[in-house]
């Protein structure tokens, strides 16, 4: 997907990359997920699922998408997504 970012000085065109997800065991970092925003990589804990799950994802891929947020902003907007996108009974689907 190519996006354009225009500013006073210049056009910048870059494509971005799709966001890569793994799915494993999140032990030894004590997290559920983790986000390597300059790789545009999360992971997410194998072992999450339902709400959990939701939550996580949005978290982590809000950090790829929005790196200048701050953790605290991250967990208040993917809080109040999550809550919003369960009541609509968006849900994971296991392939
Ligand atoms: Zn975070």
């Amino acid at each position: 997907m190519y996006y354009v970012y225009r500013n006073w000085r210049c056009y910048i065109l870059f494509m971005r990359k799709k966001t890569k997800v793994v799915h494993r065991k999140l032990g030894r970092e004590k997290a559920d997920g983790l986000a390597y925003k300059g790789f545009a990589e999360i992971h997410i804990d194998e072992r999450l699922s339902g709400k959990n799950y939701l939550l996580t994802a949005i978290h982590e891929l809000l950090h790829i998408h929005r790196p200048e947020l701050t953790e605290e902003e991250v967990v208040e907007l993917s809080e109040s997504l999550c809550d919003d996108l369960w009541e609509l009974k968006i849900r994971r689907i296991d392939q």
